[in-house]
């Protein structure tokens, strides 16, 4: 182990890394250039995003290890990250045992949504709800490995751009770890039931005027200057930890592999994640072939959709959607992210606000519920089906990114007086009543 301390000019200097070697190097997306494993780089020099790249040759990960990890009781086996930590991040079981900053993260459930599947076109439909996570959603899995590395880094204060999940999680993963948190939020544009847990859980909470995109490339700032470790969906490591979805649904389905996985599209980091981790899950033989991978953007919010459509590289745009987890306008992974949609033989389509809003209704009144991005998987799916891109027989596994309550605001306007643009095609409003027995007999029978 080894601390960090600052140089002159506020550059990091790695004290004693000498002595510590890891089996992983950190490589650049553009130019192919590599770093050691541990430095504490973002970027690369040309600027650009950094994987992290296992040395798999030596790994004896099997299903049948990972099964037996199932019926064990010890945190690491019991979370749905660190139960494949040789693929997340491999610092060996007794540094893991003493560090790993978790909370239990993932095992979430994977609902038969036939009946719901109905409805879209495809009868063996299943959602992976990963608002089932500590705080609500999937960022829980890759900030359990970013918070566990900043801490056998040294770290004290750990820092991030967010429209709420990931301000939640850094909150909590940075309180269990003992370190400051930093959120830099968007003035206005953060959903309630976000906030609230960012402030609940301590963390030092900044509005910026200013949108999403402006307050990443704050962050990213205040971090090189002030020495505090970044966690959004930049940094690679939280990207190894949301690998670990993939791999659980795959165990969830005892190892065989779906037609289709579908998610939604914001920053990227996700479908990135996903597709990187199974590609290694094939590597090493425990799944004997890809899924096909959609991503699903919001219309208002679609810069992957454009550049995928044309072929071009991706433009910023000024985001605008009803789904603020998906309202990003530049994300920052897309590179990545369509080097991994290439290698699943993926397709990205994007959905409206209104259709996003109708398939939560349909999400939410099957009883498992999520919130308005992770719906865009459902209308994603619909549309691919109507197109004839996903066929009807295929088995089509969707991922449902956060709960039902991170918005509550939205979903009682929906259902009572309305939104801007949507059509409330479901709406379930309350229904008011006198005191008296009769009145409610009435409206019970009715
Ligand atoms: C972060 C988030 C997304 C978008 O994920 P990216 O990795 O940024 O593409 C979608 N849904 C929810 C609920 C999220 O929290
Ligand atoms: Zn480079």
């Amino acid at each position: 182990m080894f601390a960090l301390r600052w140089g002159s000019k506020h550059e990091v200097v790695l004290a004693s890394t000498m002595g510590e070697s890891v089996t992983w190097h950190l490589a650049c997306v553009v130019c192919e250039a590599t770093y050691p494993g541990l430095e504490m780089r973002y970027r690369c020099d040309c600027s650009g995003t950094l994987d992290v790249v296992h040395d798999l040759s030596h790994c004896t990960l099997t299903r049948e290890k990972l099964d037996a990890r199932l019926a064990s009781k010890t945190p690491l086996d019991r979370s749905g990250v660190w139960r494949f930590r040789e693929l997340i991040l491999p610092l060996g079981e007794e540094v893991l045992e003493a560090i790993a900053v978790t909370r239990g993260e993932g095992s979430t459930h994977l609902y038969e949504a036939s009946t719901l599947g109905a409805r879209v076109g495809v009868a063996n439909l299943w959602l992976k709800h990963e608002g089932e996570n500590p705080t609500g959603s999937f960022k829980d899995r890759g900030m359990t490995a970013a918070i566990t590395l900043a801490k056998h880094l040294g770290m004290g204060a750990v820092a991030c751009a967010s429209t709420g999940n990931t301000s939640a999680s850094m909150a909590s993963y940075a309180a269990r770890a003992g370190m400051d948190a930093i959120v830099f939020i968007p003035e206005g544009e953060i959903a309630f039931g976000k906030l609230s847990q960012s402030l609940a859980y301590g963390a030092k909470t900044i509005q910026i005027e200013g949108d999403f995109d402006d307050a990443m490339e704050l962050v990213q700032k205040v971090c090189d200057s002030e020495g505090i470790y970044l966690v959004n969906s930049i940094n690679p490591f939280r990207i190894e930890g949301q690998k670990a979805i993939g791999f659980e649904i795959m165990q969830d389905l005892d190892w065989q592999v779906p037609d289709w996985i579908v998610l939604p599209g914001g920053n990227l980091g996700n479908n990135t994640a996903i597709a990187k981790g199974l590609v290694e899950l094939h590597q090493l033989g425990i799944i004997q072939r890809l899924p096909r991978l959609a991503v699903v953007q919001a219309a208002g919010a679609n810069p992957l959709y454009t550049a995928w459509t044309s072929g071009e590289d991706v433009v910023p745009v000024k985001a605008d959607t009803i789904a603020s987890a998906i309202k990003i306008g530049s994300p920052v992974s897309w590179r990545k992210s369509m080097r991994g949609i290439e290698a699943l033989n993926g397709v990205v389509t994007e959905v409206t606000d209104d259709q996003i809003m109708d398939a939560k209704a349909m999400v939410d009144a099957a009883g498992i519920g999520a919130e308005p991005a992770s719906c865009a998987t459902v209308a994603g799916i619909k549309r691919l089906v109507e197109e004839g891109t996903i066929k009807p027989h295929e088995k089509v596994v969707g991922i449902l990114t956060g709960h039902l309550l991170k918005d509550p605001d939205v979903v009682v306007n929906y259902h009572t007086e309305g939104i801007e643009g949507i059509e409330s095609r479901y709406a379930n409003a309350p229904i008011s009543s006198s005191a008296e027995i009769d009145e409610i007999r009435k409206i019970i029978r009715s």
